[in-house]
């Protein structure tokens, strides 16, 4: 079997973070609902990739996947294929969960359907807070970090971190609280290069993991009209040919020699072995100035059905879709049956 090693980056409290995490988001069906099909999938290639030497996981209650994602890890625990300290597991709290107490509430919803003690890091997923009905709550984050803080000092996560908030955001949620946030996870990929977020979340010690770190790059993610790099974009094609790698490979060893973590998402075992495949050559420096130069600042995740919510973290456009049925009323609802 192929085993691959992966190595750490260190969090603001001293632990290790594997550099490359296992995203488990099955993205939407053509209802806008969560994609259920590849859960099968998913469980065999999560299994799979911890086999394999994988120890860093990426969940979320968002995703209803915590109950399989826990049965996955149990089981690897069990077979003595790893140790729970050997594990990096992240989960994130929802948007209707921002009430300082609710935070509590929340983790320990997610720790029950994961089955699991603790978790390694638990993220504010987004920084605006909306009901179940799609109200704008408006609750601030730093009531909802306070509640991180309670959930750090009770041991139920071993670090907090944040999500999708920006540098205005991040400068008040320092400028406010005790405790500095481990991490910031964020869409990065070569579209979007967020080097001014980076910096900043560098310069003051926040690791930052870069989610959809493939962009538009892969056919899920490439919606119409969306740019380039595509799989078969030449410039992207030669450069993975010098180094005898793949354009995906060379995607994410860019995003690590930038000092970022990716949590690629895959359910194919070829692929968990091929994105982890990327810690045995290095980009010359004409070839990263090249893949910089890919960023034009385009969004795969705009999310901007969202844009007139207060604390809605990113520049508004003129496009206004309907919020996606997976991200609205589901808990005990028509949605996957997770509480
Ligand atoms: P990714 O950039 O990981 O892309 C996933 C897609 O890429 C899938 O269609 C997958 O197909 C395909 N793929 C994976 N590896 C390869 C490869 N080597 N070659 C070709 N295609 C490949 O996007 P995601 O949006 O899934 O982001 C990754 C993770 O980040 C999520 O799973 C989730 O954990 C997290 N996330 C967090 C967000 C947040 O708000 N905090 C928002 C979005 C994502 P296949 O499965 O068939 O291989």
């Amino acid at each position: 079997m192929a085993k691959v090693n992966i190595p750490n980056f260190k969090l603001n409290n001293g632990r290790d973070i594997p550099a490359l995490g296992y995203g488990t988001w099955l993205g939407f069906d053509d209802k806008t609902d969560i994609d259920m099909t590849d859960l099968p999938k998913l469980v065999d290639t999560l299994s799979y990739a911890i086999d394999i030497g994988y120890r860093h996981i990426d969940t979320a209650h968002l995703y209803r996947v915590e109950p399989e994602v826990g049965q996955v890890i149990n089981k690897k625990i069990k077979e003595g294929v790893v140790k729970r300290e050997d594990l990096f597991v992240t989960t994130k709290v929802w948007q209707h969960f921002h009430r300082e107490a609710d935070v509590e509430v929340s983790v320990r919803a997610s720790l029950r359907r994961l089955n699991l003690d603790y978790v390694d890091l638990v993220l504010m997923h987004w920084p605006m807070s909306i009901t179940q009905d799609g109200v704008d709550e408006k609750i601030d984050y730093l009531e909802t970090w306070r509640g991180f803080e309670t959930v750090l000092k009770k041991g139920l996560a071993k670090a907090i971190g944040v999500s999708n908030f920006n540098v205005e955001q991040l400068k008040r949620l320092l400028a406010n609280s005790k405790v500095v946030p481990a991490s910031n996870q964020i869409e990065i990929n070569l579209n979007l290069g967020q080097k001014e977020l980076v910096d900043f979340c560098q310069a003051h010690n926040i690791v930052v993991v870069a989610y959809s770190p493939f962009g538009t790059m892969v056919p899920s993610h490439a919606a119409p009209g969306s740019p380039e790099p595509k799989l078969n974009n030449p410039t992207m094609v030669s450069i993975a040919k010098k180094y005898g790698k793949t354009v995906t490979q060379v995607t994410l060893r860019y995003l690590f020699q930038r000092g970022l973590i990716s949590i690629p998402k895959t359910v194919s075992k070829s692929r968990v072995v091929e994105n982890a495949d990327i810690f045995d050559f290095v980009l010359d420096e004409n070839d990263v100035k090249t893949l910089a130069e890919f960023d034009n600042g385009y969004r795969t995740v705009p999310c901007s059905f969202w844009q007139d919510y207060a604390n809605y973290p990113f520049e508004k456009t003129d496009v206004k879709l309907e919020i996606p049925l997976a991200l609205r009323k589901w808990k005990n609802g028509a949605n996957q049956d997770i509480d």
